[in-house]
């Protein structure tokens, strides 16, 4: 398997010198508005471990954001990419086309949701892929508006910045934004104000009255969700409501996009999230856990849709990169081979298990939601207010990090702290990390 040993190992202070050097030539030369979570530079990873330039272990509950879903360093993607590497670098699929890409969408058109005639496009990055779902989607509908959603979450660049819901960090100051967008609410259980068993129907009958009233079903090209969504508080829409907007977008010539960035790939104990509640997507949109870590994206669908766009009218010169092709058929094997989605639910079960006793612990634990190994604490500051308590969150994400385990944290009001774990992460590793987040909890 994988050459680093998977244990956790504290050797020097956090960050060490080696890392406060590097930090100082960083502070010197890479741009401010570039962030990162640890203070630590990575030398190697692998299965559920990352170590840094001092030679400090971590246990890895990030996955670089859900990407390195079969490690770091896994074997057949190493393997596959190597190879590739040696082969050639890049011809660029729109110039001369070769093997890799078409064994990709091959691969992209069995694994999603629904038995359709499927067809691929392959892009670099999500904000990309998403960029394409709606380009595809507006030529197919010869319509324009997009709908999206509260607290979604779609990338960085000029539309996906319209798409994203969150002003700080993502937009803040970069308008002006593209117009066609609309946003309308999300079945936000936790936070609905009937409750969580009102909430699918209350809400899917709210943003598809906006969406007929405001906007005009007959206007709009595509309606672009995540089935759990990432960066805005892995909140999970509450039952019917995905459902409901499928058949709303399904009956008014509308093409429905699941942006699976984040939740594909074997993360949430199914290959893709949506197929939780039974959705067949028109487009579905998938890029981090994809390649094992190396850049791709791509968007997948009805091949009248992905077929709608003119020749030469999608690409790029690295979209579908051969070392990215490689490294994702790589991937795709080993979530195959070791049946990921099994390994994200037993995940879920343990972790969700551990975290049920924190709830019962600690009353700054409002919420423990997500699905297999997408799992999240929503912290408040009392129960009744559910007021968000972001410092407390930040704390907790700082104390782990000190003690050796990498956690992340996300969500609109900055409370939430997410676990990605890597699907190869040891249970030994996974429990053990649970220890380091029940120590944090009970010292804050
Ligand atoms: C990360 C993410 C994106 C953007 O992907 P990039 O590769 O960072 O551009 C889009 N949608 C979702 C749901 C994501 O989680």
């Amino acid at each position: 398997m994988t050459a680093i040993p998977q244990e956790r190992r504290l050797v020097t202070a956090v960050p060490g010198p080696k890392s406060l050097e590097l930090q100082a030539r960083r502070t010197a030369t890479v741009a401010g508005g570039v962030g990162s979570t640890m203070p630590v530079f990575a030398a190697r990873a692998g299965g559920g471990v990352l170590e840094d330039v001092d030679g400090n272990r971590f246990i890895d509950f990030g996955s670089g954001i859900a990407v390195t879903t079969v490690g770091a360093s896994a074997e057949a993607v190493v393997r596959r990419a190597t190879a590739q590497l040696a082969d050639f670098t890049h011809t660029c699929f729109m110039i001369t086309p070769y093997e890799g890409y078409v064994a990709v969408c091959e691969q992209l058109a069995e694994l999603t949701p629904g038995d359709h005639a499927k067809k691929s496009a392959l892009f670099n990055s999500g904000a990309e892929a998403v960029e394409n779902a709606v380009k595809i989607a507006r030529s197919y509908t010869k319509r324009q508006a997009v709908v999206v959603f509260d607290h979604g979450y779609h990338g960085r660049t000029n539309l996906t910045m319209a798409l994203t819901a969150k002003n700080m960090p993502y937009k803040n100051g970069f308008g002006p934004f593209a117009p066609e967008i609309y946003r309308v609410p999300v079945a936000y259980g936790y936070r609905w104000p009937t409750g969580p068993e009102n909430c699918g129907p209350e809400a899917s009958a709210q943003a598809i009255d906006q969406i007929s009233k405001q906007i005009g079903a007959e206007n709009v090209a595509a309606i672009i969700i995540e089935p759990v969504l990432g960066e805005g508080g892995f909140i999970e829409p509450a039952k019917g409501f995905l459902p409901a907007l499928a058949k709303f977008a399904k009956d008014n010539g509308i093409v429905f996009v699941a942006d699976e960035i984040q939740s594909g790939f074997c993360r949430t104990g199914q290959w893709f999230a949506c197929e939780d509640e039974g959705i067949v997507p028109d487009l579905i949109t998938t890029a981090k856990g994809i390649a094992g870590g190396l850049p791709l994206a791509a968007v997948t669908g009805r091949a009248e849709i992905m077929d709608a766009a003119h020749s030469g009218g999608l690409g790029g010169t690295y979209g579908g990169n051969p070392v990215a092709c490689a490294a994702a058929l790589g991937s795709i094997e080993t979530m195959r081979e070791l049946d990921l989605p099994a390994k994200a639910r037993r995940i879920e079960e343990i972790m969700k298990a551990r975290l049920a006793t924190l709830r019962e612990k600690y009353d700054v634990v409002g919420d423990v939601r997500g699905r297999g190994a997408m799992i999240a604490i929503e912290l408040v500051k009392d129960r009744e207010s559910k007021e968000p308590a972001a410092e407390a969150t930040a704390a907790l994400a700082k104390a782990c990090q000190q003690a050796g385990l990498l956690v992340l944290t996300c969500g609109t009001y900055g409370n939430v702290l997410r676990f990605l774990p890597p699907l190869v992460i040891g249970e030994d590793l996974l429990n053990e990390g649970l220890d380091i987040i029940e120590q944090a909890f009970a010292g804050l």
